[in-house]
This record gives C-alpha cells, structure tokens and sequence, in this order.
C-alpha cells in the first residue's frame, strides 16, 4: 500500500474538537479547533469534523485522494472494532464512529480513547519518541492513561486498558470517586484531587503556609509554594508524587515499559513531580524493572492530534 502524502489527527472533547492537518511522516502542518456541538445527543459532531476537514483540504487544494484518513481520539472507550460505547460528555450512546464517519467523510477513518491517543502521540513524536513500549499517565481534571507496546495501543477486550485513574491507591478512603470506588489515584494526583487532598492536609496540620489564604486554591499553586520550599506545599507535594511512584511501580511490574510519561495539565509543574515520586517508585517496583525511565511528556495538548494521525499509518 502506498502511502499518501496527508492525513487528519482528531481529538474530540467535550468543548472543542482539536484537528491538526499533517503530512504522514508526521509533519504537523496547521492544527486549530472547532466547537463541540453536543446538542441533541451529539449528531452533528462528525458532520463538522468532516466540514472542517474540507474546507482544509480546499484550502490547500487537495482532495481525498491525497489524504491517508482520519484518525480519532473520544473521550470514552472505543472497541477495538470502532464503535464508541457511551461517551456522556458528547451526549452519545453506542456509535459506530469508524463507520460512520468514514460513510460521511468518504475516507479511512480509525478511532480510539482520547487518553490512548495522547499515549499514541508522545510515544510516536513526543516524550517517548524512539521508544517502542510507553506508558503514559495523564493528570488533568482526572487521571487518565495509555500503554502502548510496540508501537501499538493496548485497549484491552472492553477498550478500557490504561484506565490507570481508578486504580486504587488508599482502600480506607471514606470519600467515593466519580467511579463508585473508594481511594483510587485521581481522588489525589489529578488537578482536582490535590486540591481536596491540600484542603485535607490543612485542615489536619497546624503549620502555617501561605496557600490557606487562597481562596480558589489550585494544583499549580500547591506546586509553586513547594517549589519555593513551604512546608505544608511541600509536604502535600510528597504525598500526591508518592502515591504515583507506588502507582507506576506497580504498571512497570505488570507491563515493563522502557518509559513512562507523565503528561496532562498538572504536568506543567514540571521536574518536581519526577524528583519527588523516584524514591517510591525505586523502594517499590520490581528489582528487573528499576531502570524504567520517568519523564515528563512533551507534546502538551498536541498529543491527541499526533497519536489521531498515527492511528492510521498503519
Ligand atoms: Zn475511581
């Protein structure tokens, strides 16, 4: 098969679609966004997918021909046939969205779980570039994950591999996830479980620090004041890294990658996180496993785009 010189990465959110036009040796050449419209249950979604895609290709004066397909990252699970079942930020039920949209599009289409795209993404052109096994971990709003080996994602028999966000990290937390669960990892490494976390740890601790006057506290704020060494920030900052350590020890034991990411928003606090999750993560992994390399993703929110467009180089 030969391939063609384009193609299109998606990566559809509950707000915006992110699409990036690229040539296929990963070249990114435009990428920009269009609004989510989730009214009546999301059916018009792929149809503005497809308007914007042609008016791209109108603007660069090609056609379908020339384009290797559209690759798609949703936020929810994708079977490892295509179909979409429920993703409730969309409003969908079950869709068969390679179908359907390549019916509307007239082109290959691939789709996959936003978080495994992401993974997909940094392992190809990101953080994890040259790498062929790559386990990322996402924090943002929640947890999210990927694992890709050989180049390939793992989805698991339900596309539900890499749900790494609800492993449970603390079975005597008293608070429910959004999960039902109790004590999994994004009730306290993503942007919203530090803060509950932080809120906890003040009201238990009688240590002065400058974030108990915050009144919108946020995750970038517990790491700046850690970073600027207060005491309580710091200590909070130990507790959410130590937590990921042990958590990444215990994928390493399952999945041995040669790296791990760690991507999403809370990210952008940088080598702190890495620096404070190592000394958990040495005590606990596997002997075999010790040298996995952890390092911060690269691609920031372009990693959806890039792992969309890989998704169809195959
Ligand atoms: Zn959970």
């Amino acid at each position: 098969m030969n391939m063609k010189e384009y193609g299109f990465g998606v990566d559809v959110g509950g707000t915006t679609c992110k699409l990036g036009f690229f040539k296929t040796d990963g070249t990114l050449l435009d990428k920009w966004e269009i609004v989510t419209d989730t009214s009546n249950n999301g059916v018009n979604i792929l149809k503005d997918i497809t308007d914007a895609i042609y008016e791209k290709m109108a603007e660069n004066n090609i056609t379908k021909d020339d384009v290797q397909g559209i690759g798609v990252g949703v936020p929810g699970a994708v079977t490892p046939d295509g179909v979409v079942n429920r993703c409730v930020n969309l409003g969908w039920g079950v869709v068969p969205i390679e179908k359907d949209l390549a019916e509307i599009s007239g082109m290959k289409v691939r789709a996959a779980n936003d978080s495994n795209i992401a993974a997909l993404g940094e392992a190809w052109m990101g953080g994890g570039k040259g790498c062929d096994s790559v386990v990322m971990v996402t924090l943002g709003t929640g947890i999210g994950g990927g694992i890709v080996i050989n180049n390939q994602i793992v989805t698991g028999h339900h596309g539900a591999a890499g749900e790494i966000g609800h492993i449970v990290v603390n079975p005597d937390e008293i608070l429910e996830c959004n999960c039902g669960n109790h004590g999994c990892i994004e009730q306290y490494a993503s942007a919203t479980g530090i803060v509950r976390l932080a809120k906890r740890h003040m009201d238990r601790s009688q240590k002065a620090s400058p974030i108990r006057d915050i009144a919108d506290l946020t995750a970038k704020d517990v790491f700046d004041y850690a970073k600027k060494k207060d005491e309580l920030s710091v200590e909070i900052v130990e507790t959410v890294c130590g937590l990921l350590g042990k958590l990444i020890a215990k994928i390493c034991n399952v999945v041995n990658p040669e790296i791990v990411l760690i991507g999403g928003g809370v990210s952008k606090a940088g080598d702190i996180i890495i620096d404070n999750m190592m000394e958990d993560f040495t005590s606990e992994v596997f002997h075999a496993s010790k040298d996995t390399k952890i390092a911060l993703a690269t691609l920031g929110n372009d990693a959806g785009i890039y792992g969309g467009l890989r998704l169809i180089l195959d």
